[in-house]
């Protein structure tokens, strides 16, 4: 039977298992460990070995101290003297056991057996340490025909005439370098041991610590796209944990709203379809089933079409915001009277308003030149008068402004209206994608909750800025602020922030 596995980014068991957080940490634990201890141990020989070899010199200092009273020269010939009792004989063999005595030319007077198997020191060496003023002394370390080290101190002694003589005297080294590499083989092989338990150490220290990532883990899994208000319960330790859950938290709090304006805007999509379509069915069934006169056919398609023309303009809104949120819209700036175009945009809008009753005034300033894209100005100032048309009453008044700025590098563009308002709590979120003031007014009146969307995005790629204040049941007033044209330097942007005041 032939089998087929595909696995894609998943590791093999092992891979994983050393790619996991706690084989890390309980790994870099132990490297430090391990690390620190060899350097401790390091730290520690050369101490020993420095004070064993301190311990070594003393004893060479006494014996040097004794020799010069023991010993004379006396026509190149070394003279011992008589020792009194056993301890003086002790004393004195003691000092025979490695030195050495020699004359300017290197001729051996007297030596020991063990310091012939050292090796008599070079001429060179010799004339050097003769030819040193009063007192000095040298040590050096040298190696017996066995490989034992010696510790050999060298100067010189007086003889009679004034002469100089070689004098050097050893001790064995061995003793010391026992001890240093018993302590070092003791140390070192209580090391893997110590590095064994504390990777056991490290290894559960880290599942302890990494223990509450599991529950977040979990409660993670359990939220899916149609349970985003679960919250994973903080710890209360105020640790990077908790932090990491606060994120988490705040993220999925994000997610759900992002999630709820979604579905708001599928149902809100859905209705703002259903009624032109459900328009234009009504209207063919007409042609199809009532119309008999070919004006009956001829007004049922007028009809239609202009049903299909809201449609396409819902779906052209729909492109176009999400053109510009993805940065393919690019603007096409020229001069633009801004006055000239608030005009424009309010002589079309007349019929509306008069049709709703509402008086629509424009006061324009002359002069104020903006550096902009005229496509998207319109749109603009469209989206904001349609607005306050749509959100006044019958009866009210509509008032479109241009002038000058709070500086003269400003051009300011005010939609004043006489309309319901809007609260305190909804200004924030008017320029969100989808949001709509919902209360008893608003649910009457259509729309996508796109328009101010626009409105702050266009604001925002001209580099302006957008005030409102409202009052609940007196009106509203938006007022942006762009960037006037200079003369001969390049646009320049202001903050490009929205700000938003309640009045
Ligand atoms: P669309 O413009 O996409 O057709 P819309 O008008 O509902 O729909 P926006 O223009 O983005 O959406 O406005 C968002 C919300 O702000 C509106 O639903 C409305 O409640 C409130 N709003 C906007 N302008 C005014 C205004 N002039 N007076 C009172 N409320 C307003
Ligand atoms: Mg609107």
């Amino acid at each position: 039977m032939a089998k087929l596995t595909r696995a894609f980014g998943i590791p093999k068991l092992p891979v994983r298992f050393a790619r996991g957080l706690r084989f890390r940490l309980m790994l870099s634990y132990v490297l430090f460990f391990t690390l620190l201890l060899i350097a401790v141990g390091l730290f520690f020989r050369e101490v020993l070995k420095s004070q064993l070899e301190g311990d070594i010199q003393m004893l060479l200092e006494d014996d040097w101290g004794s020799i010069k009273g023991w010993v004379s020269i006396d026509n190149e010939r070394p003279v011992w003297s008589a020792p009194a009792d056993e301890d003086e004989t002790q004393i004195v063999a003691q000092l025979k056991q490695v030195y050495f005595i020699a004359d300017r030319e290197g001729h051996a007077l007297e030596d020991s057996e063990t310091y012939r198997s050292i090796g008599f020191d070079p001429l060179p060496d010799i004339k050097r340490v003769l030819n040193m003023p009063e007192g000095f002394t040298e040590y050096v370390t040298r190696w017996g025909s066995d490989g034992t080290p010696y510790l050999v101190k060298r100067g010189w002694l007086v003889g009679t005439h004034r002469k100089r003589y070689f004098l050097a005297m050893g001790r064995s080294l061995a003793d010391s370098q026992r001890n240093v590499a018993r302590f070092t083989r003791n140390y070192f092989l209580f090391v893997p041991g110590i590095i064994a338990l504390s990777s056991l150490l490290g290894w559960m220290v880290a599942g302890r610590a990494l223990w509450p990532l599991n529950s977040v883990a979990q409660a993670a899994q359990n939220i899916t796209g149609s349970n985003l208000s679960l919250r994973i319960p903080p710890r209360g330790a105020g640790d990077e944990l908790d932090h990491l859950i606060d994120s988490f938290n705040r993220m999925t709090a994000r997610l759900a709203q992002s999630f709820e304006q979604i579905r708001r805007f599928s149902t809100d999509v859905s209705h703002e379809l259903r009624t032109p379509l459900t328009s234009i069915r009504g209207q063919l069934e007409v042609a199809i089933f009532t119309a008999e006169k070919p004006e009956q056919y001829r007004e049922a398609m007028v009809n239609a079409l202009e049903d299909v023309e809201q449609l396409s303009s819902i779906v052209r809104a729909l492109l176009l915001l999400s053109q510009a949120e993805s940065g393919q819209l690019v603007l096409q700036r020229s001069p633009l009277d801004l006055g000239d175009v608030a005009i424009d945009i309010v002589e079309q809008f007349q019929i509306p308003a008069q049709e709703k009753d509402i008086r629509l005034t424009a006061s324009v300033a002359p002069g104020c030149v903006v550096p902009a894209d005229r496509v998207q100005i319109k749109r603009l100032i469209s989206n904001l008068l349609s607005n306050a048309i749509k959100y006044t009453p019958a009866g009210g008044a509509v008032n479109v402004r241009v002038g000058p700025g709070d500086s003269p590098a400003l051009a300011s563009l005010e939609i004043e209206d006489t309309g319901v308002g809007i609260a305190p709590e909804d200004l924030p979120h008017i320029f969100d994608r989808f949001y709509r003031v919902r209360n008893a007014e608003t649910n009457k009146i259509s729309g996508l909750g796109l328009g101010l969307s626009f409105v702050s995005w266009i604001v925002e790629a001209h580099g302006g800025r957008i005030d409102v204040a409202s009052t609940v049941g007196s009106g509203t007033r938006f007022r942006i602020l762009l960037p006037r044209q200079a003369e001969t330097e390049a646009v320049q942007p202001m903050e490009t922030d929205t700000a938003t005041t309640a009045a």
